[in-house]
């Protein structure tokens, strides 16, 4: 587990926000997204408006964060900089061989564009949802089981709070080679984490056939 912000936690689901720009799919459209000496650019996932208050990431002078990640290169890790609106810099890529029909068959080169919102998870709604990330689904109530089954439909994209990663917290180094924390491996924190079915129909790991799990099969 892994619990970097605390506050203010929040769920992705999809529809328009009147008020913040929040984009999952799409070009994406940054420079800097094929890294050096690869094929392919990276697959941008989400475009997050640092200016709503349930997003707790801020970096200053940039208000939309964007999320992209290295599927076709064996979903290996990669870490990249973001230089300004509408640029990054890849700084480290675990591979750059690039694998065909990789997470899956026909894999597309970007995903369905859709607007998204974030909905805020209460301090006693996290509480709950951390107990069953421990504790798995018999441990809860019927009112607590509906409320991260039924209602929240866990799993989903969740920002901020106590996160569980399936093949744990990974230990990795800062990616930038001129950071004084480039040589730790104890200063990268999580502070999202991404479901194989971000938006309806849209699968970023598993088709719905292969899909060991039940959930994702709507
Ligand atoms: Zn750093």
């Amino acid at each position: 587990m892994s619990g970097f912000i605390l506050n203010p936690v929040a769920r992705v689901i999809e529809g328009a926000d009147e008020r913040f720009n929040h984009v999952f799919g799409g070009p994406g459209g940054h420079k800097g997204t094929t890294p050096k000496n690869c094929e392919a650019p990276l697959h941008f996932l989400y475009s997050f408006d640092t200016t709503d208050p349930a997003f707790a990431v801020r970096i200053p002078g940039i208000r939309h964060i964007p999320l992209y990640y290295s599927f076709p290169y064996n979903a290996g890790a990669c870490g990249y900089r973001i230089l300004s609106e509408d640029e990054i810099e890849v700084l480290y890529m675990e591979t750059k061989k690039l694998e065909r029909n990789f997470p899956y068959e026909n894999y597309p080169s970007e995903f369905p564009e859709r607007k998204v919102r974030l909905l805020p998870i209460s301090y006693e709604h996290h509480k709950t949802l951390v107990f069953y990330l421990q504790a798995d689904k018999d441990a809860l109530s019927d009112d607590d089981r509906q409320l991260i089954l039924d209602e929240y439909h866990y799993p989903f994209t969740q920002i901020g709070g106590i996160h569980k990663m399936w093949q744990d917290i990974p230990r990795i180094r800062c990616p930038d080679p001129s950071c004084a924390n480039h040589k730790f491996e104890c200063f990268m924190e999580v502070f999202a984490v991404i479901w194989n079915q971000p938006v309806k129909g849209v699968f970023l790991w598993e088709i719905p056939e292969k899909a060991r799990f039940s959930w994702q099969k709507d």
